[in-house]
C-alpha cells in the first residue's frame, strides 16, 4: 500500500476501534512530512462537521500556505471537504477509493486540483463492512 495512504488507513482503523466511522485522512506537506492526521469523529464527538479531512486539517494547525500539500483520504472527499481543499488551495488529493461513496473529486480535478484515486481494496472493505454492520450510522448524514 502507498505509505501515505497507510497513514490515513491507520486513522480510519483507529476511528472504527473507538466506535466511529472508518474514514481517515492526513495532510502532507510539500516535503512529504505529515502535517496532521485524523479521522471522522461524528460519533465520538457528536459533531457532524468532524470529518476525516477536517480533523487532519485542524491537527496541522495554522500554515502560511498550502501550496504543494496533499490531502490523503481513505474515501472520496464529500462536498464539504472538497470545499475545504479548494478554499485553502491544497494542491493534490490522494484518495483510497470512490466506490462506496463518490464525493467532489471530479469537481476538484476540473478546477485544477491534482487527483489520484488508488482504488485500494482495504479501503473498500473498511467501508463496505462498516455500512453492512452499521447502516444507520452511515446513512445518518450522507444526505440520502
Ligand atoms: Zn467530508
Amino acid at each position: 500500500m502507498d505509505a501515505l495512504l497507510a497513514v490515513a488507513v491507520a486513522e480510519a482503523r483507529a476511528g472504527l476501534a473507538s466506535g466511529g466511522i472508518p474514514i481517515g485522512a492526513a495532510l502532507v506537506g510539500p516535503d512529504g512530512s505529515v502535517w496532521g492526521r485524523g479521522h471522522n469523529r461524528r460519533v465520538q464527538d457528536g459533531d457532524p462537521s468532524a470529518h476525516g479531512e477536517t480533523s487532519a486539517f485542524r491537527a496541522a494547525g495554522r500554515r502560511r500556505s498550502y501550496r504543494g500539500t496533499t490531502m490523503v483520504t481513505t474515501l472520496s472527499p464529500c462536498w464539504y471537504c472538497s470545499g475545504l481543499i479548494r478554499q485553502f488551495g491544497i494542491t493534490s488529493v490522494l484518495i483510497g477509493e470512490c466506490r462506496t461513496f463518490s464525493g467532489g473529486h471530479d469537481w476538484l480535478a476540473e478546477n485544477g486540483v491534482s487527483v489520484r484515486i488508488l482504488d485500494d481494496p482495504e479501503c473498500v472493505s473498511l467501508m463496505t463492512d462498516f455500512i453492512a454492520a452499521r447502516p444507520e450510522l452511515w446513512f445518518e448524514d450522507i444526505g440520502e
